[in-house]
């Protein structure tokens, strides 16, 4: 395995820590090493084994994105009535969400695919978020200010904040590089 020789540290003359990337054996510096489980490597070699890794379908996009949507929506609706519970509800439903798309695009990954999914999340939870916002700006202009009519408001908020990144590093997590 000459790969994992070629990996480890030289030291220079000048005392300097030089790494030797272990796919195309090019020098590199710490700040441009990336770790990865066979040794250094340089940046170039990890964008490339990226793509290689990137295997989703303009489909799965599509899908993604609905789904994550719909889920999300579900959720947020669901925040009204369990309030407080929204702290265990919102990472469900982002693991939901993830696990639906990766069953749905057959496993298939890559980032574009994760982002997409996490703005399907966002835009699921973001109608109620505005109801929330009229229905409490109506209740002020009626001059009944009430600190509680922000609670509705908050929930929504707090899951879009738990359920995002939930389901994307749920989904691009189980696989590493
Ligand atoms: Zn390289």
């Amino acid at each position: 395995m000459d790969n994992q020789t070629n990996s480890q540290q030289d030291v220079n003359k000048d005392e300097q820590i030089t790494l030797r990337c272990s796919k195309c054996g090019k020098s590199i510096t710490p700040a441009e090493a990336v770790q990865t489980p066979v040794g250094y490597r340089c940046m170039d070699c990890v964008r490339q084994q990226q793509r290689i890794f990137d295997t989703s379908k303009p489909l799965d996009y599509l899908w993604g994105f609905l789904i994550a949507a719909v889920i999300s929506f579900l959720g947020s609706l669901l925040t009204s009535a369990i309030g407080f519970f929204t702290f265990l509800l919102a990472p469900a439903a982002g693991v939901a969400v993830a696990e639906v798309v990766r069953a749905v695009t057959k496993k298939r990954r890559g980032k574009k695919l994760f982002r997409i999914v996490a703005a399907g999340v966002i835009l699921g939870g973001l109608p109620l978020i505005l109801v929330s916002l009229v229905n409490f700006i109506a209740a002020l202009s009626m001059g009944s200010f009430n600190l509680f009519g922000l609670l509705p408001l908050a929930y929504k908020v707090l899951y879009l904040f738990l359920a995002v990144p939930s389901a994307y590093y749920r989904l691009s997590g189980s696989r590493r590089l």
